[in-house]
């Protein structure tokens, strides 16, 4: 079954709430970044709820982009996805190999470390929005939980999880938003909470099954659920020539000068996809002298 993200309200839209199936799109991470096992979940769970906050944008050019800085030996996370269901992202060092926390479960938080979470939403506006919190756990769902609480007042639950199979390729990965409108009453707030304090992780009840439909049924249990939309998720890198070659012009013409007087021809990665983008010096010569131009 491929990835897919859904959008539902209930309770009279008092709540709207947000599921998806990741595990195309995590293990499409895992293989072009070799992320080791909790990595691999440090990821995973930054594309789910990535993909699920791009959906929550209006415009179809916009972008959301999710920084995780920590202490950790990862040191960092980068994910960003677009409103309609495509996402990108990379670890800083994929290869972090830890014994598993005190639950026997991957040890994401351990990972990551402290530091902080930064939101980045660009919709086409001269300045990006931009908000940042401090990691809570660094277990991703509870930081990006606090980061809806503190930067943009609506209390949510988010639910992020990746399982792995034995030889470490990704056997379930999803997650769900819920959030309470600010017109949410008493009643609603404490029957979501109570279900909250129920449900098993998002990725036993993929494993047992479930569609993300059957997710926000029993995340929503009591409530009347309307489905609201459903599109396809995938990771997509837009990488391009031009964009690379954009990128090398804004690093100035001091740096390209110095490119240029090596004599050797240069090799840019995309950090997004891995795919190499080639300069020969004549190629360097050209961007130099557009950057020249006044
Ligand atoms: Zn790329």
């Amino acid at each position: 079954m491929s990835d897919e993200i859904i959008r539902a309200t209930a309770a009279n839209a008092q709540i709207r709430a947000f599921a998806c199936n990741t595990r195309e799109t995590v293990e499409t991470a895992r293989q072009i970044h070799n992320t080791s096992p909790v990595i691999t979940a440090a990821l995973g769970r930054l594309l789910s709820g990535g993909l699920m906050m791009g959906a929550m944008m209006k415009g179809e050019q916009d972008l959301l982009t999710l920084q995780i800085k920590g202490d950790g030996p990862v040191r960092g996370l980068c994910v960003t996805a677009d409103s309609t269901g495509h996402v990108k992202g990379y670890p800083v060092v994929p290869d972090v190999i830890l014994p598993a926390n005190g639950i026997g479960k991957l040890d994401v938080a351990g990972a990551v470390g402290k530091g902080t979470l930064t939101v980045i939403k660009d919709m086409g506006l001269k300045e990006p929005y931009s908000g940042q919190v401090e990691l809570q756990t660094g277990e991703i769902a509870e930081d990006i939980t606090y980061y809806f609480a503190a930067s943009e007042q609506v209390p949510s639950c988010v639910g992020l999880g990746v399982l792995m199979n034995k030889d470490n390729t990704v056997r379930q990965a999803g997650g769900f938003i819920v959030q309470l409108m600010p017109f949410a009453g008493e009643d609603v707030i404490e029957r979501l909470e109570e279900n909250i304090k129920a449900i098993k992780p998002v990725t036993t009840m993929l494993d047992e099954g479930c569609t993300v439909q059957d997710l926000l049924q029993i995340v929503l249990n009591g409530f009347d659920v309307e489905f609201n939309d459903s599109m396809p998720a995938a990771y997509r890198c837009d990488c391009s020539e031009t964009r690379v070659e954009r990128a090398l012009i804004s690093i100035g013409k001091g740096q390209l000068r110095e490119m240029i007087d090596d004599g050797k021809e240069i090799t840019v990665d995309c950090q997004f996809c891995g795919k190499q983008y080639t300069f020969s010096v004549e190629d360097l010569q050209k961007l130099y002298d557009i950057a020249v131009r006044p």
